[in-house]
């Protein structure tokens, strides 16, 4: 049995004396570097200087108000849900809670709408508002579910990112911050994101509409609770049971 040769790979041709005198190997390592030394800087030095994502980045949610670039279903939504129909200005949000059975930890959301405490004869009876939207970001993973499912386009997700805070409460928005996000949001990049008809511009989609194989997945899919969820809500222990 002949003796194996290991370490060193007497293969490599060794330096020249104008390799080793001008550290041509060394040079050749920092080409790199050197190259990006004269391009234009993507970093940032935040959060000195904040740069600003794209139209499609899945930042911290906004609740977006009436504005008058509904489209065509809106009303049909309101009627469907009995909300009393919303001013210019006032939330779009019917408390359908579709975004909340999207969402993958819909603990996260807590929703509630109250009936109006108004006459019999008044032309708002019977009819409810939105009266709690609260969203524990700290438990979101900005996957973007639940702005597919909103079905009046209300919930979004802005470009806002710095959600950095001394306390956890502060990452539970109500729909006052929300709003205030989403009217920040919609008048600085609104146009970026939304046709006339309030809809996604298609380029900017999460998942755009060509997308067929996630269509097909999806068809025919009712947002719904599942039983554990309902069952977690009203304080029982039942995570055994099945869909
Ligand atoms: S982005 Fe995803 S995890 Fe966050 S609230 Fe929406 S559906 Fe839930
Ligand atoms: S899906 Fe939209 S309208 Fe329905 S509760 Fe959520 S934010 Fe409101």
């Amino acid at each position: 049995m002949g003796i194996k040769k290991v370490g060193l790979n007497r293969n490599v041709k060794p330096q020249s004396l104008v390799e080793k005198i001008f550290f041509l190997d060394f040079m050749k390592g920092l080409k790199t570097t050197i190259k990006h030394l004269f391009r234009k800087t993507i970093t940032v030095d935040f959060p000195y200087e904040v740069s600003t994502p794209t139209i499609r980045f899945r930042g911290v949610h906004g609740l977006r108000n009436v504005d008058g670039t509904e489209a065509d279903d809106f009303n049909s939504w309101i009627k469907k849900l009995k909300i009393k129909p919303p001013e210019m200005g006032e939330t779009r949000c019917i408390a359908c809670k579709f975004c909340q059975a999207a969402c993958p930890v819909p603990e996260l959301f807590t929703i509630k709408a109250e009936k109006l405490n108004v006459p019999e004869d008044h032309p708002h009876h019977g009819l409810k508002v939105l009266s709690v939207f609260d969203m524990d970001l700290s438990k979101c993973m900005f996957c973007g579910l639940c702005t597919q499912a909103c079905p009046t386009d209300c919930i979004i997700h802005t470009d806002v990112y710095d959600l950095s805070s001394y306390t956890r409460k502060s990452w539970v928005l109500n729909k006052e911050e929300l709003s205030r996000i989403a009217d920040d949001f919609i008048a600085r990049r609104g146009k970026e994101k939304f046709d006339e008809k309030s809809k996604w511009r298609q380029d900017q989609q999460i998942w755009p509409d060509y997308d067929t194989p996630r269509a097909k997945a999806w068809d025919g899919w009712m947002p719904s609770y599942t039983p554990n969820y309902i069952n977690t809500q009203k304080g029982t222990n039942n995570s055994t049971e099945s869909q």
